[in-house]
């Protein structure tokens, strides 16, 4: 078995108390309550969970920028603690955070990253990931005049300078706009194909779950769950059935076989079931029964949005 990329160990955090902080704030906040999980070499591994989950405090641990109160980590075998330089060697974290001196061009601001590494010149991949990026072209322009995908995917260069086995990506894709997800995405899923682990947090489930091929999710600072996309999708057993009907609705159908019926306009219903106890057919056949003439449908499955509503209103 090789050993995992990132091992984290019982993980605590609680950050330091206000000043005059009363009630549950006089102790300070727990942002991390005895957090453990490994993310496999080679993964795209997604750290999921709503804001304020504790996601970035437990990044900012790793990257160093955050001390945390108790627990242990290791990256790429490497403790943060004990061995801090190789640690940091390792990984390549995109904060975030958009911070840059806004008098640097892209390729300086690698070129300086490398100079921070130690990296001797003839050894520095500035080009090269600049080509990576798509920003050769930006090469000699300012930071400040570079578009937000282009600071994001500057920042992506910026990180794998080292070329660090393990890149992490912060919320990369909160406030990008479709077109720039679809690039960096390709700039990740590239990365991860070369033998890059990659590390993502974000709280849009469906990212997760067509990127990542194994989904931790934390809420209140506490893992709710650590397992391969597929088995987590799986976990939701329901299915959605959703009609448009001929008249309007005078009364709301309902089954004991249903799992919930929802009135979504005057002439449509969402029927939940669990997949397990009947089909679609069934479900529109008991709604022809009792009276509804139906004149169009569509069925989806429970996506990781449900699963993730089902494990948080469990816990
Ligand atoms: P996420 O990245 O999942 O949105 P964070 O790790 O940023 O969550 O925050 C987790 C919790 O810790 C939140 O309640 C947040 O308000 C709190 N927190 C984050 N940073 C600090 C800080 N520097 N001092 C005090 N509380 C903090
Ligand atoms: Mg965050």
């Amino acid at each position: 078995m090789t050993p995992p990329a990132i091992r984290i160990d019982n993980l605590v955090k609680r950050y330091a108390a206000p000043k005059g902080g009363k009630g549950a704030d006089a102790e300070g906040k727990l942002a991390l309550n005895g957090v453990s999980f490994d993310v496999p070499e080679g993964s795209i591994f997604g750290l999921l969970g709503p804001n304020g989950a504790g996601k970035s405090t437990l990044i900012n641990i790793l990257a160093g920028l955050v001390n945390k109160t108790s627990g242990s980590a290791e990256i790429w075998g490497f403790d943060i603690d004990a061995d801090r330089r190789n640690a940091s060697r390792a990984i390549g974290i995109v904060p975030q955070e958009i911070v840059f001196d806004p008098f640097f061009t892209p390729y300086e601001v690698l070129e300086n990253q490398g100079g921070f590494y130690g990296i001797a010149g003839k050894d520095r991949r500035s080009e090269e990931l600049l080509e990576a990026v798509r920003l050769a072209d930006k090469r000699n322009a300012y930071a400040r005049t570079l578009s937000g995908g282009m600071k994001r995917r500057l920042l992506v260069a910026k990180a794998m300078v080292h070329s660090p086995p393990i890149l992490v990506l912060d919320e990369p894709t909160a406030g990008v706009d479709v077109e720039l997800r679809r690039q960096l995405w390709e700039l990740v899923s590239d990365l991860n194909r070369e033998g890059v682990t990659v590390v993502l947090t974000t709280h849009y489930l469906e990212e997760a779950e067509e990127l990542c091929d194994r989904i931790a999710i934390i809420n209140h600072g506490e893992l709710i769950a650590n397992k391969p996309t597929r088995e987590l999708v799986e976990m939701a057993r329901e299915k959605i059935v959703a009609v448009t009907l001929a008249n309007d609705l005078t009364t709301a159908p309902s089954h004991q076989e249903f799992s919930k019926v929802e009135q979504t306009g005057p002439r449509g219903v969402e029927v939940t079931y669990d997949k397990d106890q009947m089909n679609a057919g069934q479900v529109l056949g008991i709604l022809q029964e009792q009276g509804l003439t139906i004149e169009d449908v569509t069925t989806r499955e429970a996506d990781l949005e449900d699963v993730f509503v089902q494990l948080t209103s469990a816990g």
